[in-house]
């Protein structure tokens, strides 16, 4: 594929939280082509990046799930449809083609952040709260080296090997990240952070505490002001400022801050779609937004009487699905069928083979027997 060659598709979902998710999987019960795209290195959205391990209870016929779990199963349910799913990729441009005679043919250009453009012919936003993008080291002279030596994202192991590593924060990530270089082959293992309280659980805080203990991690307490380089223009230390006011530098080869993510809402809030407290504003019949062909769905909504709850954005995503099919198709009633019933479902989902009958490992999803 040429190098900014348009993805062309029917519609692109943007966000792949547990509703962009779930939308993905009703479009392609439609028949509607469908890219999936998300600023996150991987699915799930809240659920996955804010409360992987928290249970939770009221969702439809299942009394217990975590977040993580839910991630996992929505995928496990979409995967049948094989839609793409783009993850690290933030949407940063929509836009509205020129019309044209051939209303077969794309209406909007999409364009995320890492160079892929797709066009389609509808667009779902379900951005929840925004993108999640990694808190960032309040010192702005570390830009010039971020994706060289500041990474805030996951590296290949390979990269750290024999490198001297400072590891950010006071996070759960920080904390894991900073053990597992420990009993990698990096060569010192720094872990800075501005106090010496982690908000991580208590084995983890004792995992961490006991490498420190036995020198495997040196934590450093303080803040960074400044960044040192060498002549050549490599990143050669961080300048510290430490709680009792003294100024150190700390020598490293690379950077990895964990500091958390925040979401924001962003590129979306500039493409001129009406908004309500920085929330789309939606009809209640197929969740259009103000501008015809672009729909929301889930938290980024609102309407009289939203709820942000996840079986809401469920609803949501199926209504929008019908209108998203018969707009493409005005030709055609779309008919509600059941996956049940219905073996036009059935082989999609590959619970039937081609002839109708059951297919080689029909399965009931479930923990029954
Ligand atoms: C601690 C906590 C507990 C909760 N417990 C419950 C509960 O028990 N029951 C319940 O129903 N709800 C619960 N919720 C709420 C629930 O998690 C949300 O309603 C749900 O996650 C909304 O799903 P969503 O797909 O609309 O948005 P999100 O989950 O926010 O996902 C949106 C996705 O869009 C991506 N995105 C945004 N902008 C862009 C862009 N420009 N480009 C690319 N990607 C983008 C984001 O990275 C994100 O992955 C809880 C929330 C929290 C924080």
């Amino acid at each position: 594929m040429r190098d900014n060659a348009p993805l062309r598709t029917d519609a692109v979902v943007i966000g792949a939280g547990p509703v962009g998710l779930f939308q993905a999987f009703q479009l392609g019960l439609q028949e509607v082509g469908v890219h999936v795209v998300d600023g996150l290195p991987y699915a799930g959205g809240q659920c996955a990046a804010l409360y992987p391990d928290k249970y939770i209870y009221d969702l439809p016929a299942l009394p217990g799930c975590s977040g993580e779990e839910l991630a996992q199963r929505l995928l496990q349910q979409l995967a049948p449809l094989r839609v793409p799913v783009h993850l690290g990729q933030v949407v940063s441009a929509l836009e509205r083609l020129p019309a044209d005679a051939d209303a077969r043919s794309p209406r909007f250009r999409l364009q995320t952040d890492g160079g892929l453009t797709f066009e389609c012919r509808a667009v779902v936003i379900a951005a929840g709260v925004g993108a999640f993008l990694p808190r960032k080291v309040p010192v702005p002279e570390l830009q010039a080296w971020e994706g060289r030596q500041v990474y805030y994202h996951d590296l290949p192991p390979a990269q750290w090997v024999g490198q001297r590593v400072v590891v950010m924060g006071g996070t759960e990530a920080a904390a894991r990240l900073a053990l597992t270089l420990a009993q990698g082959n990096a060569a010192h293992v720094t872990l800075l952070h501005r106090n010496d309280r982690f908000v991580i659980d208590a084995p983890l805080d004792e995992e961490l505490q006991s490498a420190i203990g036995a020198g495997w991690i040196r934590l450093c307490l303080g803040q960074p002001v400044g960044a040192i380089a060498t002549d050549d223009g490599r990143l050669e230390a961080l300048e510290i400022a430490t709680a009792d006011d003294r100024r150190l530098a700390l020598p490293l080869d690379l950077l990895l801050p964990r500091l958390g993510l925040s979401p924001r809402l962003g590129p979306i809030a500039e493409w001129g779609l009406a908004l309500e407290r920085k929330h789309l504003v939606v009809e209640t019949a197929g969740y259009q937004t103000s501008e015809p062909g672009i729909h929301a769905v889930g938290d980024v909504n609102t309407y009289p009487g939203k709820r942000k709850l996840i079986v809401c954005g469920f609803h949501e995503a199926t209504l929008a699905a019908f209108a998203i099919a018969q707009a493409l198709r005005p030709d055609e009633r779309i008919a509600l069928e059941y996956t049940t019933t219905s073996t036009r479902l059935q082989r999609l989902l590959g619970v039937v083979d081609g002839a109708g009958g059951q297919a080689s490992g029909t399965r009931r999803i479930g923990t029954g027997a």
